[in-house]
């Protein structure tokens, strides 16, 4: 009987102690969180927004101020809004992502749940079927926080499935494909990892690689695939870079915050910059580049 006593008060001095230091910590903020930066709040905003639908995203820069829509049909509308600057550059990104409903009508699944540890964002139940949509939720945030820097915006739906988008603009609205290559060059933000950059077949000179290569430390990566920029570029120089994801296309995509918030604030700086216009090249008949 004394022994169980003496346990009973233990217990109750150690509950009492554990509590006290509870208090404590949390006096001094030890559990609370620090306040979300602007750019964490549009990025969370973003990749919350459902998978299945573009339809968010289109309403969220339709918002904007001078933001012209185009297109009523999923997958095959798009966003312009004109920048203000002389020497603007056209900033890419599309809205739908592969687990779109519009283009795979029959997964009756469940959206996406948005969770962030250990700097990284995923889906909470990575055995559901989707992602979180970071291609290319990660490149329309990064557009969204580049809205008042006086570059064009673009955005872009059904890249997922053969750029339908980038095709429907350029079938329909030729004098926009027109305006949108007189841009000094273009920049598309969906690709995954964070230290590369692709123009793809787009006959590019060597000074504008070598302007994104310096200016953002990123490498080539080749010519392989193709995006929007590849259909949109016809006169005009275009290179897409690394965003922050991995894994896309599977449900256990995951965004690494540090490398998304890294290159967007490395654009952001470039692009307060005088920016020039780079040329492109002309191909040859034994199609090879050669500078005009
Ligand atoms: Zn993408």
């Amino acid at each position: 009987m004394a022994d169980k006593m003496k346990t009973k008060i233990l217990f109750c001095i150690l509950t009492a102690f554990a509590k006290w230091c509870i208090n404590f910590l949390m006096k001094f903020n030890f559990f609370t969180e620090e306040p979300k930066s602007e750019e964490q709040q549009v990025l969370e905003k973003f990749l919350s927004m459902s998978v299945r639908s573009s339809d968010k995203v289109f309403d969220e820069f339709a918002k904007l101020e001078g933001a012209k829509v185009f297109g009523t049909e999923p997958l095959k509308r798009f966003v312009y809004i004109p920048g203000t600057r002389d020497d603007r550059v056209l900033l890419v990104a599309h809205a739908d992502t592969v687990w779109d409903k519009n283009w795979q009508p029959d997964l009756n699944q469940d959206e996406q749940a948005l969770k962030y540890s250990g700097g990284q964002y995923f889906n909470k139940d990575r055995y559901s079927y989707c992602g979180i949509g970071a291609d290319d939720r990660a490149g329309c945030a990064i557009l969204y926080l580049l809205k008042n820097s006086g570059h064009s915006l673009l955005i872009l739906d059904g890249e997922e499935h053969g750029q339908l988008g980038a095709h429907f603009l350029q079938d329909n609205y030729p004098e926009i494909f027109e305006e949108i290559n007189q841009h000094q060059y273009a920049l598309q933000f969906d690709r995954q990892g964070n230290s590369d950059f692709k123009c793809y077949d787009i006959p590019v000179c060597s000074e504008f690689k070598q302007h994104i290569k310096s200016t953002l430390n990123l490498r080539d990566a080749g010519k392989k695939s193709r995006t929007d920029i590849v259909v949109l570029c016809k006169n005009m120089c275009g290179a897409n870079l690394s965003v922050g994801y991995y894994d896309e296309h599977t449900s256990c995509e995951r965004l690494c915050y540090k490398d998304w918030l890294k290159i967007y604030q490395k654009t952001a700086k470039m692009l307060k910059n005088k920016q020039k216009r780079y040329e492109i090249l002309q191909k040859n008949e034994n199609n090879e580049n050669f500078e005009m």
